[in-house]
């Protein structure tokens, strides 16, 4: 269940924030909350080494903020999923380990060479063609080999890995430097699936040359020492996202999003509100409306008609119910009991300390990862700390 933090005294966050002139909305990025999250992380699974996922360009925060400021807190590994992303990763820093967990598709070793990145080979297809490539460059070339312990979405299930194992010219041609695999329900610590991917996982790197291994997102890690291996390669949890429904991850938020109020209107009993007319207003109702709405990564399905609850925005401190539909540009909030007066002017919380991820996820009929990786598209990035 989504937990709800109470609401503090002021000044609330959203009362000081400025947004610049010519924008409707800003995503704020702590930067130094983003680098704590890692550091907490690290400690958590030392002496494992923790690695990060900057795949969809950082979750949708910036890859070229968060790359640099996490390589320089010390992380030295990071996991891209294609190989433009790989391109783009490279680019920010010369040095890194950078993973492409999309694997070897046809076309892409040349990109994947290009940017000096290691294909998370996942099938045995794959394996053949990154070590053709490497006779025909004269040279070997690194790699991951990524198992399938039971996700079945990729990696090399049982019966590639025991062919793969029996043609070690193959395998001749590489320099594997992980074995990894990515587990299906690691949000669950009492899921038995859990158990039984790290028993599979161990019984298919046994049946590979040694390497490093690799199991664990940001939930595997917090289902203790097993899962950790050599790597973890947390991405969510690096964010400020609390997806693990067993204790706490030791992170904080990392991302707010704040929308100004543009009007505020009257609207009498029975008034329709919003496309459709889908909320009557079922009193006198002072409607606020918002500059924030689908295009900028709030979930349509946080709509409420009349009768349903949707989502709810902080207004000066107080949890305000969205009514009507979640439109392209605008949202509609009833503020007929926010104990301040609401004014055109005033600055909204849409995400925050107060409204998590996870519960605007819910609200939204969705998860926190899907809001988190939809933000910012049209709304003003702005970072604090790490350097910034
Ligand atoms: C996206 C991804 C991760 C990171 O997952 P989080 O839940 O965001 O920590 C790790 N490994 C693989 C294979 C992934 O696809």
């Amino acid at each position: 269940m989504t937990t709800r933090p109470e609401i503090k005294s002021p000044p609330f966050p959203a009362d000081t924030v400025s947004i610049a002139g010519a924008e409707t909305g800003v995503l704020h990025i702590d930067l130094d909350a983003l680098v704590n999250n890692w550091r907490a992380l690290a400690r958590r699974v030392a002496p494992a080494e923790c690695g990060a996922v900057v795949k969809a360009d950082a979750y949708g925060l910036g890859i070229g903020r968060v790359l640099p400021a996490l390589a320089m807190a010390g992380c030295q590994t990071f996991f891209v999923a294609t190989p433009r992303e790989a391109a783009e990763a490279r680019a920010l820093d010369g040095r890194a380990r950078i993973f492409v967990l999309d694997g070897l598709f046809p076309g892409a070793a040349d990109d994947i060479l290009a940017a000096a990145a290691l294909p998370c080979l996942a099938g045995l297809a794959e394996v053949e063609e990154w070590a053709a490539h490497a006779r025909r460059i004269g040279a070997r070339l690194a790699c991951a080999l990524h198992v399938d312990s039971g996700l079945h979405r990729l990696g090399l299930p049982l019966d590639e890995v025991q062919r793969l194992a029996a043609r070690p010219e193959l395998l001749e041609s590489l320099d594997v430097v992980l074995v990894m695999s990515h587990l299906a329900a690691a949000d669950d610590p009492a899921d038995p699936a859990n158990a039984a991917q790290l028993e599979a996982f161990t019984l298919l790197r046994h049946l590979l040359p040694r390497a490093p291994a690799s199991l664990a997102a940001s939930d595997g890690l917090m289902l203790g020492p097993d899962f950790h291996f050599d790597l973890v390669r947390p991405g969510y949890a690096l964010y400020g996202g609390q997806a693990f429904r067993g204790a706490r991850a030791p992170v904080s938020p990392v991302v707010s999003v704040y929308a100004r109020v543009l009007q505020v209107r009257d609207v009498q009993p029975g008034g329709a509100v919003g496309y459709s007319g889908s909320w009557r207003a079922p009193r006198a109702s002072r409607i606020a409306t918002l500059a924030v709405g689908y295009a900028d990564g709030l979930g349509r399905a946080a709509s409420a008609p009349t009768g349903a609850s949707g989502g709810s925005v902080i207004i000066h401190g107080a949890r305000m119910p969205i009514v009507g539909r979640v439109s392209m540009d605008l949202i509609t909030v009833d503020v007929t009991d926010c104990p301040v007066t609401v004014a055109r002017g005033d600055v909204a919380e849409v995400i925050g300390q107060t409204l998590t991820l996870e519960a605007v996820g819910a609200d939204a009929r969705t998860i926190g990862y899907e809001v988190l990786t939809r933000l910012g598209r049209r709304m003003q990035r702005v970072y604090a700390g790490g350097g910034a």
